[in-house]
């Protein structure tokens, strides 16, 4: 096993201050997270803003350079940086999770690095030529969650670097070493104050997304915290990108393969132990095949390993934090309580620990029913029966939340048409959750606004103006 105490040693309080981390699978302490104080947050504001003229100043190429060059370093300390992730977040080593997270940091940061966000001329008429070109905004707020804390950090932080923007990054105070970890990586190539990082609770994310010097925050996390910081930006005008809570439903169409379709409907609602914002979190399916489904995705859920995330063997952890096991908890007790069928699980996992909670799938459930219409962010799906595919649709529409959806179906016509039905930034057809460095992502309703990737992403860092001649 790689040792990342080194990557460690460079970010943590001193002995006797901070916040103790603790293991997710075993709740030992891994190490102690800086408390950084508002007097902190201010001079790491002051220092973005002041590096930020000259950082701009280098231009595309080089900091597409830049941005290359930190690729290749975190490439070269990825394993210890996973094992610290794994312990830290829970996720295993192995699958989807922190390796993967890992790589996931390396090539995003590439594609941002070749992204190329052109200037378009809008008007040429003879009499008027008007360009559209696209300047930095300033200094821009990362403020991340705790379920991939690397890769949505990343997601934050290239497109705003490669636009010419300095950045001040906020990570969960349930995930902060990893994030300290990765930005002290990419500052062995950065320029000083062009990115940094401010440890602490919520009181530190509130801060930094009201400063009077923040210009754009992008957010990923609960809605309700978004809430707050569209209230904040009444005060400093901050642009935002808002990547909020979904509760994305798969709606699985007359005639699909239960057996084909199993795998990924699986990995679609369970990536990451279910705490994925584009996971599957209600699964709709045709009244001629569910009984088939629901036995093809136990027959998955059975077979998947779950246990601590540093055991290679292992592609499924625990719940992150005692809060999300608590929601995920009552939502499976009270989804018994109105009669729903357990089909696999259904009570915590304490043998393998204590934020253990076994893949648990509950079928005969229906809209209203708090497992179906709340977001679980955790190792439970409902699975709701349904007969007519216009109801279904309507089911999936029916919440405020609309990140992704997806349609599981063999005739590509019949796909299409249901998938511009629904409501959602994202419509995967057979298959779920799927991203990718060029196509723009971002949720509509209580998910959000704003996109993120590509062109697109690169737009959301950017100011437009126009030089009209
Ligand atoms: P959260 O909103 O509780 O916390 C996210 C971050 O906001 C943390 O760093 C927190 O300290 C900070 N924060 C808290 N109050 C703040 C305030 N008033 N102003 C500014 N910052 C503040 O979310 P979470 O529990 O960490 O994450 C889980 C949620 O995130 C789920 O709802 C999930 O669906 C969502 N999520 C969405 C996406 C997406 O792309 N749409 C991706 C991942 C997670």
């Amino acid at each position: 096993m790689s040792d990342y105490s080194a990557l460690l040693a460079r970010v943590e309080a001193p002995e006797g201050s901070g916040r103790e981390i603790h293991d997710a699978a075993t709740g030992e302490v891994i190490g102690r997270a800086p408390e950084h104080t508002a007097a902190d947050l201010d001079a790491a504001i002051a220092a973005a803003k002041k590096a930020q003229p000259a950082w701009n100043a280098l231009g595309h190429e080089k900091r597409s350079a830049l941005l290359l060059e930190i690729a290749d370093r975190i490439d070269a300390v990825a394993e210890p940086i996973a094992q610290l992730l794994s312990r830290e977040q829970g996720k295993p080593l192995n699958g989807p999770n922190a390796r993967f997270e890992l790589g996931a940091c390396s090539s995003w940061l590439r594609a941002t690095a070749a992204t190329v966000l052109e200037p378009e001329v809008v008007v040429d008429d003879g009499d008027v030529r008007a360009e559209l070109i696209y300047k930095p905004v300033g200094v821009v707020a990362a403020i991340g969650p705790w379920n991939w804390p690397l890769m949505i950090g990343i997601w934050q932080i290239a497109p705003s670097l490669r636009m010419g923007n300095t950045v001040v990054v906020k990570p969960s105070e349930f995930t902060p070493l990893s994030v300290l970890v990765l930005v002290s990586v990419m500052n062995e190539v950065l320029p000083a104050g062009v990115l940094s990082v401010v440890s602490g609770g919520r009181e530190v994310g509130a801060r930094l997304a009201s400063h009077p010097d923040i210009d754009k925050v992008m957010f990923t996390g609960s809605t309700a915290t978004g809430r707050a910081i569209i209230e904040a930006s009444a005060g400093n005008l901050a642009r935002l990108t808002l990547e909020l809570g979904g509760n994305d439903a798969g709606i699985v169409l007359p005639g699909a393969d239960p057996a084909a379709i199993a795998g990924d409907l699986f990995w679609g609602a369970f990536i990451n132990t279910g705490q994925t914002c584009a996971a599957l979190k209600r699964l709709y399916v045709h009244d001629s095949i569910y009984e088939e489904v629901v036995q093809a995705l136990k027959g998955v859920a059975e077979s998947t390993p779950m246990g601590n995330g540093l055991d290679e063997n292992n592609v499924l952890g625990p719940v992150q934090n005692r809060k999300q096991f608590d929601i995920v908890s009552r939502l499976v007790e009270d989804a018994k309580a109105r009669g729903g069928r357990i089909v696999t699980g259904g009570s915590p996992a304490t043998e393998l620990g204590e934020l253990f909670y076994p893949i648990t799938l509950v079928a005969d459930l229906n809209d209203g029913d708090p497992l179906v219409d709340e977001e679980q962010f955790g190792p439970a799906l409902p699975i709701i029966r349904y007969s007519d595919v216009d109801s279904a649709i309507a089911s999936a529409n029916h919440l405020d939340a609309a990140l992704g959806a997806s349609v599981w179906g063999p005739d590509a016509d019949e796909n299409r048409r249901v998938a511009l039905q629904l409501e959602a930034g994202t419509v995967w057809i057979n298959k779920h959750g799927v991203v990718h460095p060029m196509m723009p992502f971002g949720g509509v309703k209580g998910s959000g606004y704003g996109l993120e990737f590509g062109v697109e992403g690169l737009k959301s860092v950017a100011v437009p103006q126009i030089i009209n001649t």
